[in-house]
């Protein structure tokens, strides 16, 4: 099964969000532009609770 949903990371603010997107994706808080990247993947997860999930461990992770 392929892993289509990505945990992606803005290059210009940092936030972290879900996109299933394949080539970029627009930053839900500053409204940037972004290619994905290998660098730009935070994450690779099969569903979209997988993805939620890993995401709310990246943004706690992120909170210091
Ligand atoms: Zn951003």
């Amino acid at each position: 099964m392929k892993r289509k949903y990505k945990v992606v990371a803005c290059h210009r603010c940092g936030n972290a969000q879900i996109t299933t997107a394949n080539t970029s994706f627009t930053c839900f808080r500053c409204g940037a532009n972004n290619r994905i990247s290998r660098e730009s993947i935070l994450y690779l997860a099969n569903s979209h609770e997988e993805a939620r999930e890993e995401l709310i461990r990246i943004k706690a992770r992120k909170r210091s």
